[in-house]
């Protein structure tokens, strides 16, 4: 393989979401005792999942599965509301990594579906994104995936001789032209359809597309690293196609790269994909010219820690201060106590904006 350069997307990788929920779960690995359970992926990246499943991370698809009393985390991709609520039933000390614009899209259909709206979701089948939001509301809702889907919505002609009060909404991590093409659908069957004010595809979602788009015309191929069950990886690889460019290759990591990649290559990687494995595949097809960056806008979006991660470890700091002799500055190997008046679950929330998932997941494996 012989490449001239590499075009290298900005942004690219873990957005603020999968940051949250890759630090908590990594909390929750060092506080508790091994196994930790983890409804679903906690992202859908087989290197992280991988990483986590040594560190004795158990993932379920039933909190069935996870014992009374034993930690659980559930995934930042949103869980059904009965799940949550069997989750927290038999005593369990659980953590809901939802990513807070999953939830943004539970509480608009929540209300709209009291309104008695009819909810168009676009999504994915199956994907637990979509299965997540729809169980919110499920009587209300109904799944689009493709623009004549909407052509299937006989039923919703008229109610009593008055138009049906129908909304749109959608799963956070479409492709734009795989969206668009719905709303346009849509908006022509019910002229008074309700959408939020700013569509549901979240800010990451959209960077990382524009970042792509912006370098697919300029290349010979573009590499996406990411899983197949990222739904926003997939929308990576249609945005490539979709903007021109020639020869599009999703990999898990850089050993999938294949042999015969040549030119110029853009680079960009799904939301959940860390940044170690970027720069593996950028190793790999070390470009003859050097790696060029093509930024489109810079992210500065953060999203604190689990409200529920937060009282735990304030109630570890609290526990361990009633005991003279153990070191304030240390829950579970947190560091140490250097005389500082603030509390360990205070550093720590404090240092939470300014430590990268990346290096939590390097630390762990350490
Ligand atoms: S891709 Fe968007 S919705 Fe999904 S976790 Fe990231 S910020 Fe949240």
């Amino acid at each position: 393989m012989t490449v001239d350069r590499v075009l290298l997307a900005e942004p690219r990788g873990f957005c603020a979401g999968v940051e949250k929920a890759i630090k908590a779960l990594a909390w929750m690995v060092r506080v508790f005792e091994p196994p930790v359970y983890c409804y679903h992926e906690i992202v859908h990246n087989r290197h992280v999942v991988d990483q986590f499943r040594a560190q004795g991370v158990v993932f379920v698809d039933d909190v069935d599965q996870v014992p009374p009393g034993a930690p659980l985390m559930l995934s930042a991709h949103g869980s059904a509301p009965e799940v949550v609520a069997a989750a927290r039933d038999r005593g369990r000390v659980v953590v809901d990594a939802v990513c807070p614009l999953v939830t943004k899209v539970h509480h608009e259909l929540k209300v709209r579906a009291r309104k008695g709206y009819t909810v168009l979701y676009v999504g994915h089948h199956g994907h637990e994104e979509a299965v997540g939001t729809m169980a919110v509301a499920p009587a209300s809702v109904r799944l689009l995936e493709r623009p004549e889907d909407v052509d299937r919505l006989d039923d919703l002609a008229t109610v009593g001789g008055e138009p049906p009060q129908v909304a749109l909404l959608a799963q956070t991590t479409l492709s734009h032209d795989e969206w668009a093409g719905i709303v346009d659908e849509a908006r022509r069957r019910f002229p008074d359809l309700w959408m939020p004010n700013r569509s549901d595809l979240c800010f990451a979602t959209t960077n990382r597309q524009a970042a792509l788009k912006a370098l697919a015309g300029n290349v010979d191929a573009v590499v996406v690293i990411g899983s197949e069950n990222s739904s926003n990886t997939v929308a990576l690889e249609k945005v490539a196609v979709a903007f021109g460019c020639p020869r599009v290759v999703r990999v898990n990591d850089a050993s999938e790269l294949p042999d015969d990649l040549t030119g110029t290559v853009g680079v960009t990687a799904g939301a959940s994909a860390p940044e170690a494995l970027v720069n593996a595949v950028v190793a790999r097809l070390a470009p003859v010219d050097g790696v060029h960056l093509a930024p489109v806008t810079v992210e500065e979006e953060y999203f604190p820690p689990p409200p529920e991660l937060r009282e735990l470890l304030r109630g570890l700091e609290s526990a361990l201060s009633l005991f003279n002799g153990v070191p304030a500055g240390d829950i579970a190997g947190s560091g140490t106590d250097d005389g500082d008046p603030v509390g360990p679950a205070t550093r720590v929330l404090a240092d939470d904006r300014t430590t990268g998932a990346a290096d939590v997941l390097e630390r762990l494996a350490g």
